[in-house]
């Protein structure tokens, strides 16, 4: 549903609430750090008559990504892109990170900023096909077809190889 502006101001009650930019300076705290942030065209709603300003999800979404640029964080795009490449379905991920898959799905999605432990673990899963062996020895290497390897076939790769 696409809101029509200008809307209701909270404060004042008069119709003046619109989208507009701020310049928006803060220090944030995540995961034991302060990070100072600076975002010179931050988006928000502003009231035109009382000059109350509201966070929208997309400034939200905006500090956010500069939380996780400052941090060194992966970004969601990344995490999912690289997820995918070594073939792993979110639940793998949650099964190798011992997260929930709802979890992984809000990294994923932008709607939760991951530690920078998990971070480390993420980057090490990524890179490192000996740690994705020893966090998840159930999953297999997918093959180069791209279909995945059933159980059945990699035992008869495994004694062929013999
Ligand atoms: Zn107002």
């Amino acid at each position: 549903m696409k809101t029509i502006y200008p809307c209701k101001c909270g404060k004042c009650r008069q119709f003046a609430m619109a989208p507009a930019s701020i310049a928006y300076s803060e220090s944030h705290f995540h995961d034991g750090e302060s990070y100072q942030i600076e975002i010179l065209q931050l988006p928000i709603l502003k009231c035109g008559s009382c000059g109350e300003v509201i966070l929208t999800n997309e400034s939200d979404e905006q500090i956010s990504d500069a939380i996780r640029s400052a941090a060194k964080l992966l970004s969601p795009i990344e995490l999912r892109q690289k997820r995918e490449q070594i073939g792993w379905s979110t639940l793998d991920l949650a099964n190798a990170t011992r997260s929930a898959e709802a979890t992984i799905i809000r990294w994923e999605n932008g709607g939760q900023l991951h530690r920078k432990i998990d971070d480390c673990l993420l980057r090490l899963i990524f890179d490192r096909a000996d740690v994705r062996t020893q966090l998840l020895p159930t999953k297999l290497i997918p093959a180069i077809s791209g279909s995945s390897l059933s159980l059945a076939n990699s035992t008869n790769l495994t004694n062929a190889t013999k």
